[in-house]
């Protein structure tokens, strides 16, 4: 008998059909001994429907009062999935993050969680009642209500199993696990076996929305069995999250092609060059609480410089009204913008021990006359930026050219792992 936390995406609850469909599911495991708890997003939409409702009040709601009403979404499928459950002859209870006690600090809207108290899951689990945590959400220690960015179900399901020391969290969804790249934009794309957890941290933090960055970061730190599955298909074995065995490994180069195309550049022109000023600007950005990409700062010509960094569209036209008011304060000449950008990026642990991954990436994008507007490099992933016109065309490109499409050396078997190693309802 095996603990198992499952999560289904916003698709696979999309209607009460589906519902019940991933009642039935939830039904098979329980019915073979294991304990589940199982945690929905909302259905899918009804997020962005919950926030367009207080927008159209006023632009920029309180963030508390958006977390109050973004987090009944997750109210609502909860109920839905244990109604659903009861139909199937199961004993089923549902709860809200906060009455499971997910204690979140207090930044309203990605809130991160300090602490799950396990108590009230226990005890329903010994009862033989299968648990259904609405996910995303929960509350600080003033029991004002808290949600956890968005994707954030996949973090309250990783991190529930990292509370309850869970044998295996599972996370179903629209897709039959993590690919080359997004099928949606490459058919060709591949379905990997196995991805390590230092690459889903780079394609998760890069735009590859199939697996919240945090819950990620979560299964890493705290060990959690981690496999992204499909809620359509009952055969898949879908993808593990593996730690890498370095020893037993040979990695291909290039994992995945991932992207991101929320993202907005903005400059600072004619920064007088002293030290200082790159915190005298990004400051004021992070007061703001807007998170900060990429950064670029060129080689200083006649005293001065240009200093470049990328945002979340969504933080363009804050972060453009607070470096008009830095520029007047630190000296420098204008401030320019351009929200119309996307960042495009090659990832793999392989990239390490093999040099000239860079130039092939920059010749591929070259040949079809893609321009890179900024460039960026760690030890496993190579970013670029670029005309978001050019999206498509720049990751099929790239996962053409790193051969992506082609089965590679099933890193299965190179991890020492075992294709056995899966958890199954019998
Ligand atoms: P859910 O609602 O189940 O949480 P999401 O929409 O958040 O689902 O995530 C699944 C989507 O992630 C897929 O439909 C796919 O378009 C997208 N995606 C992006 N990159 C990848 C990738 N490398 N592998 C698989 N899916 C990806
Ligand atoms: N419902 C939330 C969202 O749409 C959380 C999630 O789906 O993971 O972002
Ligand atoms: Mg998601």
């Amino acid at each position: 008998m095996a603990l198992i936390v499952q999560k289904f995406g916003g698709t696979s609850v999309g209607s009460t059909e589906r519902i019940k469909h991933v009642a039935q599911r939830v039904a098979r495991w329980h019915a073979r001994g294991h304990q589940v708890v199982v945690v929905p997003s909302a259905m899918a939409g009804e997020t962005n429907r919950l926030i367009a409702l207080a927008k159209e009040i006023t632009p920029s709601p309180d963030p508390r009062e958006l977390d109050v009403i973004a987090s009944t979404g997750e109210q609502v499928t909860i109920a839905l999935l244990a109604i659903a459950l009861h139909g199937e002859g199961i004993q089923a209870k549902s709860f809200t993050g906060p009455q499971v006690g997910v204690l979140t600090d207090s930044t309203f809207t990605k809130a991160r969680i300090l602490k799950i108290n396990q108590e009230k899951i226990r005890k329903s689990l010994s009862d033989g009642s299968v648990v259904v945590v609405a996910g995303f959400q929960g509350a600080d220690e003033e029991g004002n209500i808290t949600t956890l960015g968005r994707g954030g179900s996949d973090t309250s399901a990783v991190a529930l199993a990292a509370a309850l020391k869970a044998d295996e969290c599972q996370i179903y969804t629209d897709v039959d696990g993590v690919y080359t790249s997004d099928p949606r934009v490459v058919p060709e794309a591949r379905k990997l076996d196995t991805i390590t957890f230092e690459e889903m941290l780079e394609m998760a933090s890069l735009g590859s929305k199939v697996l919240q960055i945090r819950s990620v970061e979560f299964a890493g730190k705290y060990k959690v069995k981690l496999r992204v599955l499909s809620s359509f298909e009952e055969d898949s074995e879908g993808t593990l999250i593996t730690i890498e065995d370095k020893k037993k490994m040979e990695q291909p180069v290039i994992s995945g092609i991932a992207f991101n195309r929320d993202e907005a550049k903005l400059t600072v022109l004619g920064v007088p060059d002293r030290p200082g000023t790159a915190s005298q600007i990004l400051g004021p950005v992070a007061e703001a609480n807007i998170d900060v990409d990429m950064i670029i700062q060129n080689i200083g010509h006649d005293g001065t410089t240009d200093f470049s960094f990328t945002v979340n569209r969504s933080d363009y036209s804050k972060a453009l009204k607070i470096l008009q008011e830095v520029k007047d304060k630190i000296g420098a000449r204008d401030v320019v913008g351009n929200p119309t950008i996307c960042k495009v990026s090659a990832v793999g642990v392989g990239m390490r021990s093999h040099p000239g991954v860079a130039s092939r990436m920059f010749a591929a994008l070259g040949k079809e006359g893609i321009n890179l507007a900024m460039i960026s490099t760690s030890e496993i992933k190579i970013s670029v930026v670029i005309d978001e016109k050019c999206l498509e065309l720049a990751v099929r490109t790239l996962h053409k050219a790193f051969g992506l499409e082609k089965p590679q050396k099933s890193k299965l078997s190179l991890t020492g792992r075992d294709e056995t190693d899966i958890i199954t309802p019998s």
